[in-house]
């Protein structure tokens, strides 16, 4: 059944699932910003640049206005001096007409409303009234003026401005006054009608009354259309932008209003057009996130790899907590943060009890092959268990006094034999759980688990009396002196327990051999016997 339920998912399939994850989300969560940013500074942009556009139109459309004023006014002046004769007014009105070509036709018209001079003379307008609407308003308010564009008979919207004529008294002689067709070629008509395109902007023009006067669809040309702002938004502002929400999609139109004649210069460019590099500027964000998150992916792969290797392998090997050896093979794992620590200690703990592992060193290549005790190796990997297992021990440093006697007096052999039987001697005072090491030629060390000092101090004091009472044939008696020190776990390294206990036996030497000394201690633990 459990068999059944085991989770076939490892940490690090998970984990490298996580770096995925997140990895995916970043880069959608920049795609989406920067989508937004870009878009919103593409809007904003389209919007100044019509209004730019629109503003710089509406200017240039009433200098073009204020010039043709002046146009008037000049030759209102010119007529006022010489109104009667009708040469000089053919020949103002022909010279307004052509020399500016800011009208389509030029006209001087008395007080009474009757043409005395019209350009071009084709018109036949020559001495008949003029009963227009611009007209009459130009005799009546005998100021200069601009009309409202009105369609005349012949279907064609036209704009009249008219300046009056005074004479040297100051007596009101009538006006002299152009008009502009809108549909026709003209100044005004070159600097609106042809700006219907560029990069997808178009431009159209309203008047006062929101009547189109420009547009890029002729059809519309003299019909009303909503206003693309509200009257008082038009009186508050010369100029503005504003998005609108039209049938044919929303469009980004930047306005400007042309002050004389009230007219409205609209820029306008279509949102999706606007829009349209955004997609392009995604997929290069694209391309240009893509290595470096798969960069990012790679290592976070390997990681993945390297945090879930220790608990991998200690899983691999819980399963196999009953074979001989793996305590060893566990002992190897690199466990280096914390739950694999504990992960490692807590399978440790459950293969077996202290001495069965060291038993088991103990029979490994670790040992010295003279004495059969523990080598320098085997002691490490003792100290490194140890260490894993926050085992406390004591230490004892032991060291054959005046050796070098025995070598010079009796050999290296009988020297040899010597240290066999000093070994033996170690060996049988030791407790199961103490670890009996050869450290040196003539030096060992024990480790005594879970042992005071004072523990310690019995034992060294058995060991060392048991050797100095002892005959060894044929060198007789020799002594041992003994430097003791112990480690918590947690308190220093295990190396600077073991220099401690040198320490001590140093100070044994010194003290005269054949004694104990416990490290920190300077007192003498046992007194020379011989
Ligand atoms: P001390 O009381 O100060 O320890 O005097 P000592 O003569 O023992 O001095 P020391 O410990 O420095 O000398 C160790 C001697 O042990 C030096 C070397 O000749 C001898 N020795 C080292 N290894 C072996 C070995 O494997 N076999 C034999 N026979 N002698 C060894
Ligand atoms: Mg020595
Ligand atoms: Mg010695």
């Amino acid at each position: 059944m459990l068999g059944r339920l085991r989770p076939k998912t490892d940490l690090r399939t998970l984990i490298a699932l996580l770096a995925i994850t997140s990895i995916v989300i970043t880069l959608a969560n920049t795609l989406y910003a920067t989508w937004r940013v870009q878009r919103m500074v593409l809007i904003e942009s389209t919007l100044a640049a019509n209004r730019a556009y629109a503003t710089k139109l509406a200017a240039t459309t009433e200098l073009f206005f204020q010039l043709a004023q002046s146009q008037l006014h000049y030759s209102a002046n010119q007529l006022g001096r010489d109104f009667d004769n009708p040469e000089v007014a053919q020949q103002e009105v022909n010279r307004l007409r052509e020399q500016t070509s800011s009208f389509n036709s030029v006209a001087v018209v008395d007080s009474n409303g009757v043409v005395k001079a019209i350009s071009p003379e084709s018109l036949m307008l020559k001495g008949m009234q003029l009963t227009s609407q611009a007209s009459r308003e130009a005799l009546a308010l005998r100021q200069p003026l601009v009309s409202k564009p009105t369609l005349s008979a012949a279907n064609n919207l036209i704009v009249f401005v008219s300046w009056p004529v005074w004479d040297r008294e100051g007596r009101y002689l009538g006006y002299v006054g152009g008009t502009i067709y809108l549909k026709k070629r003209s100044i005004l008509n070159a600097l609106l009608g042809d700006q219907f395109y560029r990069d997808g902007t178009h431009v159209f023009v309203l008047d006062r009354n929101n009547q189109v006067l420009y547009h890029q669809n002729s059809q519309l040309i003299g019909k009303r259309v909503p206003g693309i702002v509200s009257d008082r938004e038009r009186e508050e502002s010369t100029n503005g932008e504003v998005q609108l929400s039209e049938e044919g999609g929303p469009k980004l139109a930047g306005y400007a209003i042309v002050p004389t004649t009230g007219w409205m210069v609209v820029a306008l460019k279509p949102t999706d057009v606007t829009l349209a590099p955004l997609s392009g500027l995604l997929l290069q964000v694209l391309k240009n996130s893509v290595p470096f998150a798969v960069l990012t992916l790679l290592v976070a792969v390997i990681l993945a790899r390297l945090i879930a290797l220790p608990l991998w392998q200690l899983a691999r090997k819980a399963s196999q907590m009953d074979t001989q050896g793996v305590s060893v093979e566990i002992g190897v794992i690199r466990a280096w943060y914390f739950e694999a620590a504990q992960v490692k200690r807590a399978l440790l703990t459950g293969i077996g009890l202290v001495q069965d592992k060291i038993g088991r060193l103990k029979s490994e290549v670790q040992s010295d092959p003279l004495t059969g005790l523990l080598n320098r190796r085997g002691l490490s990997a003792v100290l490194d268990y140890f260490d894993t297992m926050q085992q406390p021990f004591a230490v004892l440093a032991l060291d054959i006094d005046h050796f070098k006697r025995v070598n010079d007096s009796f050999g290296h052999d009988v020297g040899d034999e010597v240290i066999k039987q000093v070994a033996g001697t170690l060996r049988h005072s030791a407790r199961q759980t103490d670890v009996v090491c050869r450290s040196g030629g003539e030096e060992f060390l024990m480790l005594l688990p879970a042992s005071s000092t004072e523990e310690a101090r019995v034992i060294a004091e058995r060991v060392r009396t048991s050797i100095a009472e002892s005959w060894i044939d044929p060198v007789g008696q020799i002594t041992l002196s003994v430097g003791i020190a112990s480690w918590q776990p947690g308190q220093h390294g295990q190396d600077h327990s073991l220099k401690q206990a040198d320490a001590a036996l140093y100070q044994a030497k010194s003290a005269g051999r054949n004694c104990v000394m416990i490290a920190g201690q300077d007192a003498l633990v046992s007194s020379i016997t011989r």
